[in-house]
């Protein structure tokens, strides 16, 4: 293998312990840090992810409220409920899984959350902030767990060429925006299914940060020899040696494109765990705030 693996589970565990001094300084005031997941509907993603970040809250001792909701709950409800959790003094950190299903507006969803308990950063308050590299918002987990492994490592991206594919809002687009700002200073390239020519773009990245949902998708052949690859992608695929009959892998073609990158992020645990500590994080802060209200 030519590449440094980039552990992010490794850096997720350290970022945990000091995490833990937090949340005990925190207790001691009487405040223990609370998150409270939504989850309407029952896709199975959906359901691990939940339970992954409420066993993330527990094994920190933070205080987790998940609220399971039939698919078919009314978008009125919904906002009913979030309005309750904006006024729950528990709760320092509300979160609505998503997708939603159809018939719910997520817009209207997200901008229900206090922008104070937004810790998906998802509120375009919070998104505001980031574009104009305002202090005092929260970051979306995922890019910002790929920044802070990214520093962990000591890789600089200032001056470097970063290109970014997907454009989502909760991974490529607050990735391109984090990485521009002014004392981070990349120079960002975001590519998604209309570019044209990819391969061409993806050629020029000093560091290639992949988050588009389509299994091994960014093979060798489009990264050049040296450059840092980060995959946020988390693809199930169909695997019949494996106890459960399937696997997860992300978007890079790990295997081949080790060999000619830098440095790598495992599919699983690289960008996964980061983005759990990174939203504990979120609440962690969060809960930090509200002694200041
Ligand atoms: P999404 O909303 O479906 O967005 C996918 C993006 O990829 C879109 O911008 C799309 O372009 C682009 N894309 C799709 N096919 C492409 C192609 N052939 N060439 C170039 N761009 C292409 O997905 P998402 O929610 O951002 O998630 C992306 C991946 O990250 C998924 O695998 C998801 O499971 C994973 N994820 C992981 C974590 C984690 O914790 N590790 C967290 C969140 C998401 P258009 O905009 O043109 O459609």
């Amino acid at each position: 293998m030519g590449a440094r693996l980039l552990e992010g589970k490794e850096v997720a565990d350290r970022i945990g312990k000091d995490l833990a001094v937090r949340i005990a300084a925190l207790k001691e005031k009487g405040v223990v840090p609370g998150l409270a997941v939504i989850i309407v509907g029952d896709d199975p993603a959906s359901v691990s992810y939940v339970t992954m970040k409420g066993k993330a809250c527990q094994d920190l001792g933070m205080y987790s409220l998940t609220v399971r909701e039939p698919a078919d709950l009314r978008e009125e409800a919904l906002l009913h409920l979030i309005d309750e959790l904006n006024r729950d003094p528990k709760v320092h950190g509300i979160l609505v899984q998503l997708p939603v299903p159809g018939h719910i507006d997520v817009g209207k969803v997200i901008a229900a959350i206090d922008p104070k308990k937004d810790v998906d950063g998802f509120h375009p308050t919070n998104v505001g902030k980031m574009l104009i590299g305002e202090d005092g918002g929260f970051l979306p987990a995922t890019p910002y767990g790929i920044h802070v492994m990214l520093s962990a490592y000591g890789i600089d991206v200032a001056g470097k060429h970063v290109v970014v594919v997907g454009r989502s809002n909760i991974v490529g687009k607050p990735m391109a925006a984090m990485l521009m700002q002014k004392g981070i200073d990349a120079t960002v390239t975001v590519c998604h299914s209309r570019t044209r020519d990819l391969k061409a773009m993806t050629l020029q990245a000093d560091v290639l940060i992949s988050g588009i949902g389509k299994a091994l998708f960014i093979t060798a052949d489009m990264v050049k020899e040296g450059a840092v690859v980060a995959d946020a992608g988390s693809n199930r695929i169909d695997d019949p040696s494996t106890p459960k009959g399937y696997r997860f892998v992300g978007d890079v073609d790990f295997d081949n494109v080790k060999e000619k990158a830098s440095a790598i992020t495992p599919v699983p645990k690289g960008v996964g765990p980061m983005t759990i500590v990174m939203l504990m994080s979120n609440t962690v802060l969060a809960a930090e705030g509200s002694l200041e209200r």
